[in-house]
């Protein structure tokens, strides 16, 4: 086992951790936790991305009042010896892994439509949580019976410091779109509009926030102008990409010297789109890194997004039922070549067909957010409608799901949904 350079304590809050403290903020003057050479191998440990605000129970007011000012808390940032800005960090994902001797189970919530909100959250405003129990890879729910399945194990986030510039760069146009949104609501295409909705964008607060290892009088200056961890940006972050499981390599653009990489948000599976936001199956975890350097990787690669090489590792599904959506919006007004639409339609279209099996709507909802699904974009080019498909392997049901097989239907309790949603 490579040796743990960044450990964390489950049972302990996220500012008491046995070593360096994880980070929730991407700031480019975070000092960094851990060294490393090119070529070494070593493992990184992170909290799960609420810090531990999830138990295992049948509480839905933890997800209801979940503080989202918190998210998420990261591993490292790791100096990687001799990266500079313009380089490519390689970064190899050799293996990872739930913390199962600490933690045996992971949860996935519907955020309220006060708090959080999500992508289907007109049609899911209140909260709900299930909790999986994860036994090696996998999983399985007491709120979701008769689904059992491999997951596809990966970090919800991972990516290295931004420079100034670049910091800068995010607050300037983020900030841009809050303010139009304050200004004229309608004029952001799919965002949900009514009093409730969550925000467009999370400008930068002090409140929640945590510095790692910055001394506490420059972390509070940091914290006030660094990039909240909800979004992907330029440098990786919060790119929920399934396939980036046990033998993938990503190569971040390099913006500050070190490189800086941080590793975060466990999930023991998700489908594309991680569509409950609170989607995936959440839990703390490990990954094995090995880094390298491309010098100059930027320009002579012209990049300065990471890319990405998935590995291997499955589960692979053979058998899917697909089901498709375009860009017409539930009321029934056409959209042009609208692919965020479009899927909405299609999951909404599996939901449905689930519940035809017994599930209800919710429990669907973390199906189609867990199960590894694929998403696609069958089509952008066919005015006016966009295709999007979502793809739902049926081996993860323990019965045929089959159309035809109606028969197979049965109550299959639910969730547990608050029944106390936030005024
Ligand atoms: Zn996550």
């Amino acid at each position: 086992m490579p040796e743990v350079k960044f450990e964390v304590d489950v049972d302990s809050p996220p500012d008491e951790q046995p070593g360096a403290n994880p980070f929730n903020r991407w700031h480019p003057d975070i000092p960094a936790a851990v060294e490393a050479d090119v070529g070494e191998t070593l493992r990184l440990e992170a909290l799960d991305w609420t810090g531990g605000q999830i138990e295992d129970n049948d509480d839905p007011n933890e997800i209801r009042d979940v503080d989202l000012t918190q998210v998420h808390y990261l591993a490292g940032p790791v100096h990687v010896n001799g990266a500079e800005p313009g380089d490519l960090l390689k970064v190899d994902f050799h293996n990872m892994g739930p913390l199962n001797d600490r933690a045996e189970f992971g949860f996935t919530g519907t955020f309220s439509q006060q708090n959080g909100g999500g992508f289907l959250t007109d049609h899911f405003p209140d909260a709900a949580k299930s909790i999986w129990d994860i036994d090696g890879y996998t999983v399985s729910s007491r709120h979701v019976p008769d689904v059992r399945y491999e997951g596809k194990i990966h970090p919800g986030l991972a990516g290295c410091l931004p420079s100034k510039e670049l910091l800068e760069e995010w607050n300037e146009r983020e900030q841009e779109l809050i303010d139009k949104h304050e200004e004229d609501p309608d004029s952001i295409p799919n965002h949900p509009t009514g009093e409730a909705e969550p925000g467009v964008a999370n400008p930068p607060t002090e409140e929640g926030a945590q510095m790692g290892e910055m001394d506490p009088e420059e972390a509070e200056a940091a914290a006030q102008e660094g990039a909240r961890t909800v979004p992907p940006r330029e440098n990786g972050g919060n790119h929920d990409i399934k396939d980036l499981s046990i033998g993938s390599t990503i190569y971040f653009p390099v913006y500050v010297e070190g490189g800086m990489f941080a590793v975060g948000d466990f999930h023991a599976s998700q489908g594309d789109g991680e569509i409950t936001f609170c989607g995936a199956i959440e839990m703390p975890g490990y990954v094995d890194v090995e880094f390298d350097i491309v010098k100059d990787g930027m320009d002579k690669y012209s990049v300065d997004h990471p890319i990405f090489e998935p590995g291997h590792r499955g589960p692979n599904f053979e058998d899917y039922i697909t089901f498709s959506g375009y860009s017409v919006t539930e009321d029934g007004e056409q959209r042009y070549l609208d692919s965020h639409t479009a899927y909405r339609r299609a999951c909404l279209e599996g939901i449905e067909y689930l519940k035809q099996f017994g599930y209800t709507g919710q429990q669907a909802l973390h199906i189609l957010g867990t199960v590894p699904v694929e998403g696609r974009q069958s089509g952008v080019v066919d005015v006016p409608n966009a295709c999007s498909t979502l793809a739902l392997p049926k081996g993860v049901f323990e019965f045929d799901v089959s159309p035809g097989n109606l028969d197979n239907s049965a109550d299959r309790g639910d969730l547990v949904v608050t029944d106390n949603p936030l005024e």
